[in-house]
């Protein structure tokens, strides 16, 4: 019998303040297309990680709390993300193993390659968001 901490183990990221980094979570069609885009920044030496994939309604509505009801900087602006249909997800470039927060031309690069993989990329919202990337249909 699976009892509840166990299935809290398997999937922590039910947890509102936890990440989900699954690609498995995610839409097939788009975990695909995010799949190839993560080979191609691979062979161009970004070093990608993904941070974040599929999240819960739970989730997206405690990261919007976030500079509004709670304290800290607004991390979204949206209670109606793509993560939640499982069609966007957050990667980050890395240099020598850390993510290069400062460096928006490797987040910028990622982009172009997103792109070319045929991903809507986060870096043209109003809001550069350079990790975020989301089906073209979502
Ligand atoms: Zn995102």
């Amino acid at each position: 019998m699976e009892t509840t901490k166990t299935k809290a183990k398997a999937r922590p990221w039910l947890d509102p303040k936890r990440q989900c980094r699954e690609l498995t979570q995610l839409d097939p069609r788009f975990m695909g297309m995010l799949y190839e885009a993560l080979e191609a920044a691979r062979a161009a030496g970004l070093d990608p990680i993904v941070i974040e994939t599929y999240r819960t309604q739970k989730r997206q509505n405690y990261l919007y709390a976030q500079g509004r009801t709670r304290p800290g900087n607004k991390v979204t602006w949206t209670k109606n993300s793509k993560h939640i249909k499982r069609l966007a997800a957050d990667v980050c470039p890395r240099v020598n193993g850390k993510i290069a927060w400062d460096r928006k031309d490797l987040f910028d690069r990622w982009g172009e390659i997103a792109e070319t993989a045929g991903l809507s990329w986060g870096g043209r919202f109003r809001n550069y968001d350079g990790a975020h990337v989301q089906a073209q249909w979502a």
